[in-house]
């Protein structure tokens, strides 16, 4: 099946037999996220999830 990224809007081709697919298939609105966004988010979250982590630990001095 086709899915389009929700972030960039690339349309790529995933395997229907894929767990990914078969989700999306039950949902009536695709999240899919291609790996590029999914990596970029990520290290997004992480980056924040560690600078929040400083902060705290500023707080504590
Ligand atoms: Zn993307």
């Amino acid at each position: 099946m086709k899915v389009k990224c929700i972030l960039c809007d690339k349309v790529e081709t995933i395997d229907d037999d894929t767990l990914i697919a078969k989700r999306l298939k039950n949902r009536p609105i695709h999240t899919y996220m291609c790996d590029e966004c999914h990596e970029r988010i990520t290290k997004k979250t992480l980056a924040r999830l560690a600078s929040r982590e400083d902060g705290t630990h500023l707080e504590d001095k």
